[in-house]
Order: C-alpha cells, then structure tokens, then sequence
C-alpha cells in the first residue's frame, strides 16, 4: 500500500513527501480510510507506530477540499502533555506546507508571550487546536474559545490521561463540543475506564488494534555509531574466530546490499551465505537447512525473510543498518534469544540514520547502549 491509495489531495501528498515518509505504517493503512469515511474510532497503538499522522492526514485532506479556507476551530486534539502537543504542532505544520491549514499547541507555563499567542489564534478561529486539558479550560474559563463548530474531536494518549486525572476536565471540554462531531479516541492500552469513556464519548465507533510487542528481556541490545566504510570490519571484528558466536544473522535492507555483504564476507574467507528473494525456493530451504545445522557461521538475509526463521539458537543478530521502522527492528532482533536462550542484537547506526534510531529508542521507551567504535577499524 502507498500513500496514493488514499487519493488525498496534491497538497496532502506534498505534505507527505516534504515529511519524508515513503509508505503508511499499519496504523495509517487501517486508520485513515475509517477516518476518511467519518467514522469514530477507537484506536489502540503506541507511540511511535504512526498514529498522530494517522488522524493528521485525513483531517488535514478534509480541509484542503474546502473551496475556502474556514475561520473557526476544525479540529480539537486533547493530549496529556505539552510536548506531546508540541510534537502534533510540528507534524500538523509539516503536512500542511503546502496547504494553508493553520494549527497551534495550547499548554501550561508562565510565559504571557505564550498566553497571548495562543489566545490570538483561539480567537481567529485556528484550524487545528491541540491543547492539554488543563490550559484549555483555563482559556474557556476566559471566554471567547468557541468550540461549537469542532468537527473533530481526538483524545490522544487516552489512558495516560486518564492516569494523570483528567476524567473531569475532559468531560468539560465535551460538553461545549457539537454532539455532530467525528471523535477519535486513541490510547496504548484498553483499561475498563477507557471503554466506559468510549461509550460516553464516540457515537458506534470502529475499532482497530495495533500494538507491536515489545523485545524480549533477555536481548542484550546495544549499537554502534560508524561510518559505512567501517561496517565489514566491525562485522568481522564481532564474528571471526569468537567462540561464544557459533551462528550470526545480519540484516541489511536490500537484495543488493545482502549480496554484496555475502560477497565482501567471503572474499574476506568468513564463513557466510546469503538468502533473499531472488533465490529459488530449494535453494533457499537449503541455505536454511546448512545453517540451522551449523556448517556456516553467518547468514546475511533481507527484512522479507525476517519473519519466517525459525531457529532456536542464534547467538547474534546484527543490523547491518537501522530497520525501517520499529515493527522491523522488534522481528529481527526477536529472532535472536529464542526458547529462554540469551542473545545479542547490534545495531550499526550510520549518520544519515542516526533519527530513525532515535525513533525505535522512542517506539522502545528507553535508550540503547552505544558502544564505542574500535578505534582500530
Ligand atoms: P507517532 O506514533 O505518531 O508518534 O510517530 C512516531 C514517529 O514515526 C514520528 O517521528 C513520525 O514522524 C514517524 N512516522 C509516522 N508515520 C511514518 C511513515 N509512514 N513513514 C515514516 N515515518 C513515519
């Protein structure tokens, strides 16, 4: 699927492509048509599996449709924190380069700079309002935010708002929407007090579940910061002649690169194969077959076939470079460590994708050890 499928609007495409994302992630593939339609939904999915520009983009394509450009707020996003507010802003601003839909992020602090900006757009009638619950209210309280004509309503983070208090102030701010509205309501987690908010809330919602598991515990994960030319070294470095690393499986992202790491690791007399999708199906099973027995040490394989080895004992998986998204890193990484076995999961991080790693460390909740490089490669 591409981002084409949805058939949004030239400017929403343009959008998309200045953010630099190349395909929806299931998230999106699931979200957007649903949402595209004018249907409520509840969505369970974490942070970092899409899902802000999953209700950005159909909403944002809604408005680039409208022969003019509206003078009241659209779009109201409820969010616990203010840098989660923040992060919308700047995708909403992102998508809408070339589209003249307006957004601000509405929160705490004591800066009246801050204040009175956010009270200019609230009364100009901005397109997409993301506040936290608590300085929206206080600028309801003031009395010119005018919510009756909001035909979006999104909760985002749901549960964690609900953790933090905020079942009250949230009911506030219903109540002063139109009862014709779309709501979204999107959490990591389906506790019982989310589905009695939903029931109150969303109008015969639909509902799609998309939470990725996290790695195993038993994973040692850790990456280095290299330059490409260092990556065959530092893999030799970490497979030749070590003991404790009977089998090693290395990712890399397309055929060729696949083909040209086997290549370089056999001119270099390591012990390796490689399997990607060209190879016919009997050739493929036997290169599995030698490896699950041992006779080589290091299989070098694409994303594709990730999903589908079955081996119990591999001792190390090395991403030759950063997977595209989290989901990927999670199956490769999970292929190491199998039946209460420990393993080992490196990840060579060139500079180009040193923010896409950060974006799995996000999807991951925590950071990973970064090794420093041998100064000798
Ligand atoms: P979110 O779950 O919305 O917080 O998104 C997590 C991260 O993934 C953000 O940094 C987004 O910019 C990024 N992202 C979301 N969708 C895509 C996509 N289809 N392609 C590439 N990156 C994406």
């Amino acid at each position: 699927m591409t981002f084409e499928d949805f058939n949004f609007h030239p400017d929403i495409i343009g959008g998309i492509k200045t953010m630099g994302f190349e395909k929806p992630t299931p998230v999106q593939e699931l979200a957007i048509p649903l949402i595209l339609q004018g249907k409520d939904l509840i969505a369970c999915a974490q942070t970092g599996t899409g899902k802000t520009a999953a209700f950005v983009l159909p909403i944002l394509n809604k408005l680039a449709l409208l022969p003019v450009k509206l003078n009241y707020i659209n779009t109201l996003v409820i969010v616990p924190t203010r840098e989660l507010a923040l992060q919308i802003d700047q995708q909403v601003e992102g998508f809408a380069y070339f589209s003249p839909a307006s957004s601000i992020a509405v929160y705490g602090g004591n800066d009246s700079g801050n204040w009175d900006r956010q009270r200019a757009a609230i009364e100009s009638g901005v397109d997409f309002l993301i506040a936290t619950p608590g300085r929206l209210i206080q600028h309801i309280q003031m009395g010119y935010v005018s919510l009756d004509r909001v035909e979006h309503f999104i909760l985002d983070e749901a549960d964690r708002m609900l953790d933090m208090g905020f079942y009250e102030d949230i009911m506030s701010i219903v109540e002063k929407l139109p009862k014709k509205r779309q709501t979204l309501l999107f959490s990591a987690t389906m506790p019982d007090n989310i589905r009695k908010l939903s029931k109150v809330i969303l109008n015969n919602p639909e509902e799609i579940s998309l939470s990725i598991s996290k790695p195993a515990d038993n994973i040692l994960q850790a990456a280095y910061f290299v330059e490409d030319q260092q990556k065959l070294s530092l893999l030799t470095s970490l497979v030749e002649g070590k003991s404790n690393v009977q089998s090693a499986l290395v990712f890399a992202s397309t055929k060729s690169e696949v083909r040209d790491i086997e290549k370089k690791l056999i001119k270099d007399k390591a012990s390796a194969r490689a399997i990607h999708s060209d190879l016919e199906q009997q050739a493929r099973e036997e290169v599995m077959r030698d490896f699950k027995n041992r006779k080589f040490q290091i299989l070098v394989a694409t994303d594709i076939i990730s999903r589908g080895i079955d081996i119990e004992d591999i001792d190390l998986v090395v991403n030759y470079d950063v997977p595209r998204d989290p989901e990927d890193y999670v199956h490769r990484i999970g292929r190491t460590a199998r039946a209460q076995s420990d393993g080992v999961a490196l990840t060579f991080i060139n500079k180009k994708q040193r923010r896409s790693f950060e974006k799995i460390e996000q999807f991951l909740g925590t950071k990973i050890y970064k090794i420093p490089t041998p100064k000798d490669l």
